[in-house]
């Protein structure tokens, strides 16, 4: 599959569609979602519904988020160049990519061995190079790295994996689908200080569920 100009046209339109009608504004997250040609995450039977606001199954029984959950994520984030980004769910990669082209320097994390490979050398091929991808258990974060400006979750927990929060710098912030498996809601905690944390909640949603340990 090549990135085209029909590819290209698309992406045009799922942009225009996100800042109109999901109320986009962050510009740097538009042109993000510009550049990063979804449809090269995909199998190619989804080829031409990928600029759709759509979820698709990928590998292992996972699935890549709609591109409005992804801008949505993102613009919470408040992403700035250079912001050290820890997420957990690398999955397709296609967040990862959208970081990436944001000039995050990213750190991602996932359990699922196929997609960790799947994504890794897909990342390569784009030149979309996260600064570490890491087969593991998000749980656990990544402490040889830590602290993080901002931290990333793709997967709905039911409980708030704490050890994440202890890796975000003070001023920082994580978003995170919190709650059971039928439905999250999507927060956002901005650290105060070592001990206090804002809590804002954006609504609900539907993610894959973030599991214990490491999948082979
Ligand atoms: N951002 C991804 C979304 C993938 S879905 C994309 O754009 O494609 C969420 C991912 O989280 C899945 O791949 C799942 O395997 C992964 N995941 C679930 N629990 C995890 C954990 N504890 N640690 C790391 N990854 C996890």
């Amino acid at each position: 599959m090549q990135d085209s100009y029909v590819h290209k046209g698309k992406r045009k339109i799922l942009v225009e569609y996100l800042r109109e009608k999901i109320g986009i504004s962050d510009d740097n997250v538009l042109k993000a979602i510009n550049e990063v040609p979804r449809h090269l995450f995909l199998e190619s039977i989804f080829e031409d519904f990928a600029y759709e606001d759509r979820a698709f199954p990928i590998l292992a029984k996972q699935t890549i988020s709609h591109p409005s959950t992804v801008a949505e994520q993102t613009e919470l984030l408040e992403i700035q160049q250079k912001d050290k980004v820890l997420e957990i769910g690398t999955g397709s990669g296609y967040q990862t990519a959208v970081l990436v082209a944001m000039n995050a320097w990213v750190y991602t994390i996932e359990r699922q061995k196929d997609l960790h490979d799947f994504s890794q050398k897909k990342l390569r091929e784009l030149h979309l190079r996260p600064k570490f991808q890491s087969f593991g258990d998000g749980f656990a974060g990544l402490p040889t790295f830590a602290p993080f400006d901002k931290i990333l979750v793709t997967c709905g927990a039911e409980t708030l994996p704490t050890e994440l929060l202890h890796q975000l710098k003070v001023g920082g912030m994580m978003v995170i689908p919190l709650g059971k498996t039928e439905e999250q809601v999507l927060t956002r905690f901005t650290k105060k200080s070592e001990k206090e944390f804002e809590k804002e909640e954006f609504g609900a949603y539907k993610f894959v569920p973030m599991l214990n340990n490491t999948n082979h």
